[in-house]
């Protein structure tokens, strides 16, 4: 199958790779052309551009920072869907909101494309050992045509319902990783200045009620987790500033139904203060400086 990917970052790369390694080719592009090099060493064919990448291929990907870049890439003029052949399939991964994947999937279907949104969970590394979480909004028909693509880059391939009904799965999943991110920073904190030895105390958290993925595989503590952007100068994960997007992506989506959304609002503040001290494209685990001593 002939694949091109668009957004070639900390996610999109692995995910990828993953692509390559089962014999597809792959197409790339990325506003960086360092990104597109990345991808070129890892066996990828360079494109120029978005139209030239939906010309020739049977799938594309889309894995962007914003709605507003999705939208542009996908529906602009010389974007996906103005070029990719009659019954091309497009899955956005991009983590964007609701409203605009229907309104996607509702224009891919006028020009004879199958849209779905497929955002992804797990992470940097779900995205390198290819066992992210797909929540898929869109068509039975899309679903079964994305699957099998899906499961050569994630482990848990979930049809969530119609199209937007992905990006809803994703912004509730993301404001609990906000929230539970500045959880376990005060947890953390606490413990360390009341003497507690960070990875004794994590240790704790792990076998006890207080345990969540955030504690056990990302803990913001430096040293905790071996891997984890913590231990590697808040690098290489999942930077602040697309939190503080899918945070206010989650608060814009409860507006109508006027859904409180206390904790998801508080949650925000903290990391809009992280950006707002320098630290936007670090990893969300550096909010655990502002409870540091
Ligand atoms: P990133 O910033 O590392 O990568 C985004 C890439 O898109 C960059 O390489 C950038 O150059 C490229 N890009 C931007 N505008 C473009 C355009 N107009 N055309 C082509 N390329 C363009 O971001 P990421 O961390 O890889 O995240 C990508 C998406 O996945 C976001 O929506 C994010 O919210 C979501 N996500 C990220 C993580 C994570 O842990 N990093 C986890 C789950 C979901």
């Amino acid at each position: 199958m002939d694949i091109g990917f668009i957004g070639l970052g900390h996610m999109g790369l692995p995910m990828l790779g993953n692509l390559l390694a089962t014999g597809h080719t792959v197409r790339a592009f990325d506003t960086s052309s360092g990104a597109i090099a990345q991808a070129v060493e890892r066996g990828a064919l360079p494109s120029r551009s978005v139209a030239e990448l939906a010309a020739s291929a049977d799938v594309v990907i889309t894995m962007l920072p914003t709605p507003s870049v999705v939208r542009g890439v996908i529906c602009g003029p010389d974007g996906v869907l103005a070029h990719a052949r009659q019954g091309a399939l497009v899955i956005d991964c991009s983590t964007s909101d609701p409203h605009t994947a229907a309104e996607i999937e509702m224009i891919g279907a006028a020009s004879g494309k199958t849209v779905v949104d497929a955002p992804v969970s797990g992470g940097v590394p779900g995205a390198k050992a290819a066992t992210l979480t797909f929540m898929v909004g869109g068509s039975d028909l899309g679903f079964e045509s994305a699957r099998p693509i899906l499961s050569v880059m994630g482990k848990n391939i979930v049809h969530c319902g119609p199209a937007g009904s992905g990006q809803a799965a994703k912004l509730c999943n993301n404001l609990l990783l906000g929230v539970s991110t500045i959880a376990v920073s005060e947890s953390m904190c606490l413990g360390v200045s009341l003497g507690l030895a960070p990875d004794v105390l994590a240790q704790i958290i792990n076998t006890s009620s207080g345990r969540c993925w955030v504690s056990e595989v990302y803990n913001p503590y430096p040293g905790v987790v071996a891997d984890a952007p913590a231990s590697n100068g808040f690098s290489g994960g999942f930077a602040c500033d697309l939190m503080i997007k899918d945070l206010s992506l989650a608060l814009d989506s409860a507006h109508n139904s006027r859904q409180p959304l206390p904790m998801t609002a508080l949650s925000k503040q903290f990391f809009q203060v992280l950006s707002h001290q320098g630290g936007g494209s670090k990893d969300i685990s550096a909010v655990v400086g502002l409870f540091k001593k």
